[in-house]
């Protein structure tokens, strides 16, 4: 009897101090996270959560240099140990009413309602001989100019892979759509919404400021835009230079020290639609830093002087959230040459203008990892001193015939579903690159997308006649594209950049950097 009455006890007292144990885990939980607020700069959070506790998590202090991060660490590495890979932390949580896995392999859900089931639409066979069409190595991954295009796939629609490989290959081959909108699927982390410092840890400034800040804060991208290197058809010598401005300075810091110290100052020039808001966003996708996509409107404000304010908060804001990029696009039309414009220019211009130099040298002479990206159509239209500041100028020119096959290729695969519709095209490559000469990478999206939608415009009557709930369709043909057709279309379809081309190139022989 006494026994047993003993072993209760010591039952309970264990239980007490179980329950003790767990009220301290759940404290000391509470407590590593107001710490860690703190230390981010997540002042109001923190604040709330000493509140809510009744001042619970001031009176006490973590021991032991024990802080979140440390506590996740050890659980990565015990994961890591057990499981032999690292764990995935967190995820993206379902909108309502998502599908997760719609989601996750990238298809866009339309919100109208007025979607009709299509009828069973099929290609019409393929000619065995014809229009003499020549292909390049269809199973070549990697093309001659460097960029990986998968020779049976295209943006204007799903992929045949996943006809063919299912799922697996369908995931690989979605990248694809993600070259000119970045809206289709990648991996987690693509997704993944960056999480910037609070500005309440921005120190120093007063409410007027911190209101510019929130509005130029709107302009940094907080999702990948989900561009890579090997998506920018051609432009390998611009890319090799943005690698080099922008990537391994990051990467490798050891190595630009000196005279090596990285360039502060990138510009693209060339025509419209070549490429330079691609390699842009390919830096904001590839190298991680804060990138801040501004543009006139951003940063060119009605109110006397808030212009100047903004482009001294951009820069404090970039250095606050280093490493950070600048991406200043069309930079002729907030750097125009000073004084210039007719009936002279308005003060508070002028010294938007002076204040962006200022901005500009005080990077050169820091450390900041920082750096200004710039675009623009019209460089000769560029301030000389705005110029001096951009050390590197690089032409993005229009596309090589190689990079012009790689792009129609691209686009009009021999074989091309859109959405469950296949589409499917005889075209000479070779022969077609050739005749669009002059044509920018935008032209030649928009020819290949009039010369794929001629054959789907053939059955929008049928389409239209075809009854909701009539399954007695028959299938409709979709008629292949043929090099006639896409030489047609290009009949149509003028460069609009290609008369320019000459005033680039002599700007470049004078305005050239090594
Ligand atoms: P603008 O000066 O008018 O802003 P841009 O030079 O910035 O033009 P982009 O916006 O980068 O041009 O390109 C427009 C579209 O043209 C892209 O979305 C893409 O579809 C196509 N394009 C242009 N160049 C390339 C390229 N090198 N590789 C792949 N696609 C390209």
């Amino acid at each position: 009897m006494e026994l047993s009455y003993q072993s209760m006890k010591i039952a309970h007292q264990a239980r007490e101090a179980d329950e003790v144990r767990t009220e301290m885990k759940k404290k000391s939980l509470l407590i590593l996270i107001y710490q860690h607020l703190l230390a981010q700069g997540y002042m109001a959070a923190a604040v709330a959560l000493d509140q809510e506790t009744n001042g619970g998590v001031r009176r006490f202090e973590v021991c032991d240099n024990i802080d979140l991060e440390m506590v996740l660490m050890e659980y990565e590495s015990y994961h890591y140990v057990k499981f032999q890979r690292y764990p995935k932390l967190i995820r993206r949580t379902a909108e309502p009413g998502e599908n997760r896995r719609a989601r996750s392999v990238g298809v866009k859900r339309s919100s109208c309602s007025a979607v009709k089931p299509l009828p069973k639409i099929i290609p019409s066979p393929r000619p065995q001989s014809g229009s003499g069409s020549k292909r390049p190595a269809a199973s070549s991954q990697t093309n001659e100019i460097g960029s990986s295009v998968p020779p049976e796939s295209s943006e204007f629609g799903l992929n045949v892979s996943s006809i063919r490989n299912g799922p697996a290959g369908e995931a690989a081959m979605n990248r694809k759509g993600q070259m000119t909108d970045g809206k289709g699927a990648g991996s987690d982390s693509d997704h993944m919404e960056r999480l910037l410092k609070p500005l309440s840890g921005f120190s120093g400034m007063s409410g007027e400021m911190r209101q510019l800040a929130a509005i130029i804060s709107r302009d940094i991208y907080l999702h990948s835009p989900n561009v890579r290197w090997e998506d920018i058809i051609g432009l390998e010598d611009a890319k090799r230079l943005v690698k080099e401005a922008v990537v391994y300075p990051i990467k490798y810091p050891q190595l630009f020290t000196g005279i090596l110290s990285p360039w502060k100052g990138l510009l693209l020039y060339g025509p419209p639609g070549t490429g330079k808001t691609l390699l842009a966003k390919a830096v904001a996708t590839e190298c991680k830093t804060t990138f801040f996509n501004i543009s006139a409107s951003s940063i060119v404000s009605k109110w006397r002087g808030d212009s100047e304010k903004l482009v001294r908060v951009l820069f404090e804001l970039a250095r606050y959230h280093a490493p950070s990029t600048i991406f200043l696009d069309e930079l002729e039309s907030v750097m125009s040459q000073r004084g210039t414009s007719m009936g002279g220019e308005h003060e508070g211009s002028r010294r938007m203008k002076t204040e962006l130099l200022v901005q500009m040298d005080g990077l050169a002479r820091s450390e900041d990892l920082v750096f200004v990206l710039a675009a623009s159509n019209l460089p000769w239209e560029l301030d000389h001193a705005m110029l001096r500041r951009l050390e590197k100028r690089i032409l993005v020119s229009l596309p090589t015939s190689p990079a012009r096959q790689a792009m129609i290729s691209h686009w009009l695969p021999p074989l091309n579903s859109t959405g469950g519709v296949e589409l499917r095209t005889e075209l000479d490559y070779e022969t077609l690159a050739k005749e669009m000469e002059g044509y920018s990478g935008s032209d030649i999206t928009l020819v290949c997308k009039e010369a794929a939608m001629r054959p789907v415009r053939k059955i929008f009557d049928a389409l239209e006649s075809h009854q909701d709930g009539d399954d007695d369709m028959p299938a409709i043909q979709l008629e292949t594209v043929t090099t006639a057709d896409f030489l047609e279309v290009l009949a149509h379809t003028k460069p609009s950049a290609r008369n320019l081309m000459d005033r680039y190139t002599a700007w470049e022989r004078e305005y050239e950097s090594v």
